[in-house]
């Protein structure tokens, strides 16, 4: 068997199970044994009822003296087996499991796992999984992979057919070099796919990861110096001045700009009028100020004839853009004539829009990726912009670009990557950052705490309003009932209003219309909103200045980084703001986690702290950068491999820059499958 038999081939994977694999996009042998674990668990001995304790998940054993029901309550069909240990009794509830009758035998040895609470002076676990002695002894002493299902897929059918497919499969040879693998301390490719799927411990579930995303890394580097070479040569079809438009509203704004953004507009402008094509990216933490620099970019580029767009990964965000340069328009009278292009727009809205970006009616285009649409037809597209870039795909961008005769390109992003990461990961991209904040800005300050702080936020959040400000609430769900135990934005707002009554207070979720949305928005940028409730739809870009609080609700259920973006909503004006995260999970642990925000505003430095707090088999949800995400390899985990990989590229390329010796023959070809592969992907 190779890598690409079929599936259906296996033993035990018939018809039915092929077609849900399928569903996963699992086809072959190689689509089987790259689905990785989407973590590991580690379970513990078992324990007896007189050492339960209350709230924690745990495995108890113990003799079934009873089995008692089923009994009816409303949709549920309960039965409880009972276990005694000397005094000490523990219930065990199942619900719609008319089987735990037959299975569970009084006086047989089981295991329970699950959750126990107390009610009164009972002790209970709810709907727990249920072992036999032998089952659980297997799964004690290793970590055991946990892999994402879909319905009608067990764990244990993905565990067997990969297992199976392991020990099917002729593994081709090693691609690279003996000396390199033990150079960069790196196993073998079929072994890292064992110890993935098989890890015996926590290292070797490193080794593994170790290895895969070293191969992550390598595949992107070199993708990275194939499309560098191409872009080099472009030259600039439109060549530009700087003109005395740009200068003159620079000098009426009401700031001076920081001296990043004097720098960076620098660079802009010596790109857009120098020999070649402009490839630039603005990289600047939340709040820096890269809107401006943009508007600056995309003022000189009208100043000369010609058109820029300026694309944004959300309705909401473009909207807002879109009334940013409007005001912009009214109170320096700026020779820009403004177009907004969203996908909410009437028909007959956007029809208008297009003739106006194809007769040059309009010189700048804000849109989300509406803009990158076959029916937009520009005059003379000759710069294009991207926002907040960490949500766009490379391949929107380059879409984009399509649509003129290679217009110069600038890129905004608030990803936190260090210059050195950044050299490697933008690859094609000239780099401009904007360091500091704008120095009329007073440092944000945070507190982490339990539920039980309400009372006071509430407060707080009534007294800033008072002062004139403005809050936002943030919940990780819309509506009750997908997960209970967390906030959500419609019953938070209602009970937000019973607490206010005097204060202003809408929601926002990304299941509203757009134009709701924005309107929501519209209203609370005006002021007409005291304190707007939301998921984190507002999570990027976002600029409402006179907004001082951020509170956030189930803070422990986000990531660092998204919570350090939530953060950016606050602190983009010159009062004092604060941030209040509220975790309703009071372990040591997780405090610690949300305290890391509360010691430092780096960006990078969190997102890095964030991994190394997990254990090793608990970050592979997490992602914590859209922009750079790969299968294994993490930028922020995995940065000191990222940059040996990259300086192995380098020795590999400058020894046989296209690869025709002998040695490298097997390493060219799989690079050249991971070429058509991402060209392939980029054409659907
Ligand atoms: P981001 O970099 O997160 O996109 P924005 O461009 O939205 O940040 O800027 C945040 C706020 O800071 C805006 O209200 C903007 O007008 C203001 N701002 C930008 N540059 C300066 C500056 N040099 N001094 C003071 N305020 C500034
Ligand atoms: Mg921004």
């Amino acid at each position: 068997m190779n890598l690409n038999t079929p599936i259906t081939n296996l033993k035990g994977v018939g018809e039915k199970t092929a077609a849900i694999l399928n569903r996963l996009h699992i086809y072959t042998y190689e689509d089987l044994i790259n689905y990785f674990p989407r973590e590991y668990m580690n379970y513990e001995p078992p324990i007896s009822v007189a050492d339960v304790k209350i709230g924690n998940t745990q495995t108890v054993s113990g003799c079934v003296s009873a089995v008692n029901g089923p009994i009816k309550a409303g949709r549920y069909s309960i039965i409880t087996v009972v276990i005694k240990d000397g005094l000490n009794i523990l219930e065990v509830l199942f619900f719609n499991q008319p089987y735990i009758k037959k299975t569970v035998k009084i006086g047989g040895y089981y295991l329970f796992r699950g959750k126990v609470i107390q009610k009164g002076t009972r002790l209970i676990m709810q709907s727990p999984k249920l072992y036999s002695r032998d089952e659980y002894q297997e799964l004690l002493g290793h970590p055991v992979p946990v892999y994402a299902l879909t319905s009608g897929l067990k764990g244990k059918t993905v565990t067997k057919a990969v297992n199976a497919a392991i020990r099917d499969i002729q593994w081709d040879d090693e691609i690279f070099p003996a000396g390199v693998l033990s150079e960069l301390k790196l196993v073998s490719h079929s072994k890292a796919i064992g110890l993935m799927h098989n890890p015996g411990s926590d290292d070797d579930i490193q080794t593994a990861r170790r290895r895969l995303a070293f191969e992550d890394f390598f595949y992107f580097i070199m993708l990275l110096r194939k499309n560098r070479d191409l872009s080099v040569t472009l030259k600039n079809a439109y060549p530009m001045i700087e003109t005395a438009d740009t200068r003159r509203f620079i000098e009426k704004l009401p700031f001076k700009l920081t001296s990043g953004q004097k720098k960076t507009w620098q660079q802009i402008c010596e790109d857009m009028s120098g020999a070649g094509c402009m490839n630039r990216l603005v990289q600047g933490d939340v709040g820096s100020g890269k809107t401006i620099v943009a508007i600056l970019a995309l003022l000189m580029t009208a100043c000369n004839g010609y058109q820029g767009a300026l694309m944004a990964p959300t309705e909401v965000l473009a909207t807002q853009h879109m009334e940013t340069v409007t005001d912009l328009i009214k109170k320096y009278d700026i020779p820009l004539k403004p177009v907004l292009l969203v996908g909410s727009m009437k028909a007959s809205e956007k029809k208008a829009a297009y003739a106006s970006i194809a007769s040059g009616d309009c010189n700048l285009i804000i849109g989300t990726h509406a803009l990158i649409q076959d029916k937009v037809e520009y005059k003379n597209l000759a710069l294009v912009v991207t926002d907040e870039q960490h949500r766009f795909g490379v391949r929107q961008r380059e879409a984009l670009a399509g649509k003129g005769n290679q217009p110069h390109i600038l890129v905004m992003s608030a990803t936190p990557i260090p210059r050195t990461l950044a050299i490697i990961l933008y690859g094609d991209l000239h780099l401009s950052a904007i360091h500091e904040l704008p120095a009329d800005r007073l440092p944000i300050k945070n507190c982490v705490v339990k539920t039980d702080y309400r009372p006071s936020a509430y407060k707080f959040i009534a007294d800033q309003v008072a002062a004139g400000r403005q809050a936002y609430v943030i919940c990780s769900q819309v509506e009750a009932g997908e997960n209970d135990d967390l906030e959500n934005v419609i019953d938070y707002c209602e009970k937000l209003k019973d607490v206010l009554p005097k204060l202003k207070i809408s929601y926002l979720h990304g299941k509203m219309k757009a134009n709701e949305k924005n309107n929501i928005m519209q209203n609370f940028a005006d002021g007409n909103i005291d304190v707007l409730v939301s998921t984190t739809v507002i999570e990027v870009g976002i600029n409402v200045p006179n907004s001082t609080v951020m509170m956030v609700e189930n803070a422990e259920r986000f990531g660092l980084a998204q919570l350090h973006q939530l953060r950016g909503r606050v602190g983009r004006g010159k009062h004092q703001s604060y941030c209040i995260f509220i975790s309703s999970n009071e372990e040591k642990k997780t405090m610690e986690r949300l305290n890391i925000l509360a010691g430092t505003n780096d960006g990078f430095k969190i997102a890095s702290e964030d991994l190394r707090l997990r254990g090793p088999g608990e970050f592979f949800g997490v992602r914590q950068s859209g922009e750079f995400s790969f299968k294994v390899g993490d930028i922020y985990a995995d940065s000191a491999l990222l940059e040996e990989t990259n300086e192995y590229v380098d020795k590999l390329l400058a020894d046989d820059p296209k690869l025709t010796k002998d040695e490298n023959q097997k390493i060219k070809n799989s690079v050249i499958k991971y070429y058509e592969k991402s060209e392939m992907l980029q054409s659907i």
